[in-house]
């Protein structure tokens, strides 16, 4: 039998990649090892919030504890292939994850905020029509580290942390569950990034029993992709909703907030030329988030080739938004950024060496990893 805190690994073992762990996993690591907590939290402070990835420079560890990690762990940075500016200050960078895969993060830097946009898996399985990740198909959910580590990379490349962080790249985030809280739970922690439940931002596309779920965990922002006000066009533009529909997904995302009067759902919502763009659908809107904390963001459509949609005119979004906003809904547009690096919202591809073709029945694999 081995002793307590021997963790049974030789030299020859691959070593522990530190940003796969969360605060709890380092302190943990470190206690086996017969060291005091406050030691772990200590090294997951240099690696997140000083941005260190040299064990010997982490001065208040002892000498002894900074070669065991040195011997036996790493903190695995993204490769990062390309950085990409865009004229208005946004930055997209492309960062490969092996086997050829890559993933896209977004830096949209606005008065008062820094926003950083992260993926949460390679590619995404569900088939959303207006969508260009969709159409890369799904390879396989980002770990931790990966995840993470787009914001690590964005701290250390800008030298500022991000004010606010968006799960709104490419991936379902409620797909890829554990690791996504992880991240989560890394952003808002004190020893690390120190964002408020405000400034963390989940977009979903609707898999209703892990909205549930994240709600038991965590508290942050939740961004909906709604995009149609019936079922009838939900089913075609987001295939998810064939599985959970409307009379489900809003009313789990109404109980999310547990009536936390401070809090609302931001409903996402496309704006697709002759689709859903009408003041009949405006109606139906009002009507569905009818006694729901709501706010609407229309997003002009980015066109790609092939979508076969085509964007609104500025006028029909407007007129759309005044009658939302004659409803007494909150109502904005937001605004396009980085269109010339193709860095806005539906735009980023990475590079996915598919696995599996898209199918035809999306919403078959719409719970692609959720597991209620
Ligand atoms: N999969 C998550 C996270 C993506 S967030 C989700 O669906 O919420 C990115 C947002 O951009 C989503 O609301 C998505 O529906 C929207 N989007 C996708 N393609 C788009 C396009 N071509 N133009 C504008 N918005 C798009």
């Amino acid at each position: 039998m081995s002793a307590p805190g021997d963790t049974g690994r030789g030299p020859a073992d691959a070593p522990i990649d530190l940003l796969d762990l969360t605060r709890a996993g380092i302190e943990s690591l470190v206690q086996g090892w017969g060291y005091k907590l406050f030691h772990g939290r200590n090294l997951f402070k240099w690696i997140h919030k000083h941005g260190l990835t040299d064990f010997e420079a982490m001065t208040d560890l002892s000498k002894p504890l900074r070669q065991r990690l040195a011997a036996t762990c790493t903190v695995a940075l993204p490769r990062v292939v390309l950085e990409q500016p865009a004229p208005d200050g946004t930055i997209k960078w492309l960062t490969e994850v092996g086997d050829g895969q890559r993933i896209e993060t977004v830096f949209i830097p606005e008065t008062g905020r820094r926003t950083l946009c992260i993926s949460s898996q390679v590619g995404c399985a569900l088939d959303c029509a207006f969508c260009a990740t969709a159409r890369q198909g799904f390879a396989r959910n980002l770990r931790l580290a990966e995840i993470v580590g787009q914001v690590w990379y964005a701290t250390r490349r800008l030298g500022v942390a991000p004010s606010n962080v968006v799960f709104m790249g490419m991936g379902e985030p409620l797909a890829n569950f554990e690791a996504v809280v992880a991240t989560i739970d890394i952003l808002r922690d004190d020893y690390a990034y120190m964002l408020s439940k405000y400034r963390v931002t989940l977009s979903t596309s609707g898999i209703v029993p892990n909205i549930a779920r994240l709600g038991i965990v965590s508290d942050v922002a939740l961004a909906v992709s709604l995009h149609a006000p019936t079922n009838a066009l939900r089913d075609e533009l987001v295939p998810i909703n064939r599985k959970y529909p409307l009379e489900a997904l809003v009313p789990a995302c109404k109980a999310y907030l547990r009536g936390d009067r401070r809090r609302r759902i931001t409903w996402e919502y496309v704006m697709l030329d002759g689709v859903n763009d009408g003041l009949g659908e405006a109606k139906q809107l009002i009507r569905l988030l009818e006694g729901t904390p709501s706010k609407v963001n229309l997003i002009p459509f980015n066109p790609f080739p092939g979508s076969g949609f085509a964007t609104s005119p500025p006028e029909r979004v407007e007129a759309f938004r005044q009658r939302l906003l004659r409803s007494g809904l909150v109502a904005t547009t937001r605004k396009t950024r980085g269109e010339e690096i193709a860095a806005a919202c539906g735009q980023l591809v990475g590079l996915v060496q598919r696995r599996r073709p898209p199918l035809a029945g999306a919403a078959a694999r719409g719970a692609e990893g959720a597991r209620p």
